[in-house]
């Protein structure tokens, strides 16, 4: 099992926000002189957790300068208008196509009590609270942020979502990937590389969009992947090959499909595809795949949506 705090070489903390499970979704906080940084914020319930990780580095709430989310799914940017709250001298860094759904998040919310469900929603998720505007920075691709002297680059990398960044920290040579480098569970260690599966989630789900982005990420050839479901992982060439080879027979599975099937319909097919991985980087056959059933569920809604979006395209 995983700890509440992780420390990083070149001062990250890894923060388990412990939503759904610990071990599933990260923050990360970034500390250079007297200056911090968190990227991503977890769900609203995260608040005190990352306010735990500040004060357990002697750190007040006036250092943090800037909270970058890499995307607006609430798994990662829920507690941002929460957080800020708390934080005099911040500044949130998101993508410009976000904002508004960070300063007027019904929509959100709501689109994610469908796909969640409401019960599940309210039990983990719980919802989220606005953001100020001016408080807002949007960077675009290339921007980088300056840290005490220390260099984030923001990389535009469309495909999961539409308003997806991932974050080049110079300082560790590392990626904070969001969910734009896929999804890696220390639970399935054990092979002969970590496994990993593409995070195709509903509703903006882009596949061609996707594979580009993250060959841009393999090609920046990073020390290390600071996955928010779930890193650190040291980069390795390979993962990006298994997330395209997957992102291939994801886009082959859909396209049989004719007319589009309904989401349920592609689970199985899924797991089968992550089995077969599983069994290609040798892991175990006792390996408990129920953990990977709500993240196989969200692709499935995904695909199915990015399908019917194509099939339209087609007709149209
Ligand atoms: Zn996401």
């Amino acid at each position: 099992m995983t700890t509440r705090f992780a420390e990083l070489p070149a001062g990250i903390t890894r923060i388990d926000v412990e939503y759904t499970r610990p071990g599933f979704a990260a923050a990360w906080l970034i500390r250079e002189g007297q200056e911090a940084a968190f990227v991503e914020t977890g769900p609203l319930p995260s608040v005190p957790i990352l306010l735990e990780a500040l004060s357990r580095h002697g750190l007040g709430l006036e250092a943090v300068r800037a909270v970058i989310v890499t995307h607006v799914h609430l798994d990662h940017a829920g507690a941002a208008g929460e957080l800020m709250r708390h934080l005099p001298n911040a500044t949130l860094y998101l993508h410009a196509q976000g904002v508004k759904h960070l300063v007027d998040p019904t929509r959100l919310v709501d689109g994610a009590k469908v796909v969640y469900g409401e019960e599940k929603f309210l039990a983990t998720l719980g919802g989220a609270t606005p953001v100020d505007p001016a408080r807002i920075h949007t960077p675009t691709d290339g921007t980088t942020l300056d840290l005490a002297g220390r260099r984030l680059t923001f990389i535009e990398t469309p495909g999961h979502s539409l308003n997806h960044f991932c974050i080049l920290d110079h300082g560790s040579n590392g990626l904070f990937t969001g969910d734009a480098f896929g999804l890696s569970y220390r639970e399935f260690d054990g092979g002969q590389r970590p496994l990993i599966i593409p995070a195709t989630t509903p509703t903006q789900f882009d596949i061609e969009h996707s594979r580009l982005s993250i060959q841009r990420l393999a090609a920046l050839r990073p020390d290390w992947l600071y996955l928010t479901h779930f890193g650190p992982l040291p980069f390795d060439p390979a993962l990006a090959a298994d997330l395209d080879e997957q992102l291939v027979a994801y886009r082959e599975l859909a396209e049989q499909s004719d007319p589009p099937a309904g989401s349920a319909t592609y689970i199985p097919a899924l797991l089968d595809l992550t089995q077969t991985l599983g069994q290609k980087i040798g892991l175990p056959a006792t390996t408990e795949w129920s953990i990977l059933a709500m993240d196989l569920d969200l692709n499935a809604q995904g695909l199915a949506i990015w399908r019917e979006r194509m099939s339209r395209r087609t007709a149209g």
